[in-house]
């Protein structure tokens, strides 16, 4: 998506240890017209699939998951992380190993609120290794729901996460797909 690119060569910090900080529009301050642009792109992508729940992880996919279930009219459940080990019998839970904050951490969601019935639409803002969307594919394997693909703005495609995911038969849909950066040469995009 252009428009993204855009962005995030204008905002966007390439720090070492390939992590990008988009927090100008993202991940700290959020503008809201602009992921409300990209809520629409994933609605566009998905719109023949019958969606009845959106799934992120806690934080910084709420933001961007909020503009796609407005549009497919579907609620909007993200997962909590959890850092400690008191999970009650009501939740599903899925251990995620993050690399990029080195910590590892259970992502949990009620279980009344993840059922056999639902057609789950994963969205996230990154994915470099996909720990975090395979613990949420996790979760709705243990509900019994279906998973109908998962919608990424960034995607850091120099990384595992994309590639694995895409073998193991998941629609990935990246609205921005990076295939190196560096501090001081730039970003560059796949074509
Ligand atoms: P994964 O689980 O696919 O390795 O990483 C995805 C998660 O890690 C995302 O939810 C995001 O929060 C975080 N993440 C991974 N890479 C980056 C990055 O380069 N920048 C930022 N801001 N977050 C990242």
């Amino acid at each position: 998506m252009r428009e993204l690119e855009e962005k995030i060569v204008a905002e966007g910090r390439v720090y070492p240890g390939r992590v990008l900080k988009v927090g100008s529009f993202l991940n700290h301050q959020i503008d809201v017209p602009f992921l409300t642009m990209l809520g629409e792109e994933f609605y566009r992508i998905f719109k023949d699939e019958k969606v009845t729940k959106i799934l992120t992880v806690e934080t910084s996919g709420i933001a961007v998951a909020y503009p796609v279930a407005q549009l497919f009219n579907v609620p909007l459940l993200f997962g909590k992380k959890n850092k400690s080990n008191n999970l009650s019998d009501d939740c599903y839970s899925s251990r995620v190993i993050s690399y990029t904050h080195g910590n590892v951490y259970d992502v949990i969601v009620e279980k009344q609120f993840l059922t056999d019935r639902d057609c789950v639409l994963l969205i996230d803002d990154f994915l470099a290794n996909g720990c975090a969307i395979e613990g949420l594919i996790d979760l709705c394997r243990q509900a019994g729901a279906k998973v109908v693909g998962a919608g990424i703005v960034i995607e850091k495609a120099f990384q595992d996460g994309g590639r694995s995911l895409r073998e193991k038969g998941i629609r990935v849909e990246s609205l921005a797909r990076i295939i190196d950066m560096d501090p001081e040469k730039g970003i560059t995009f796949a074509d």
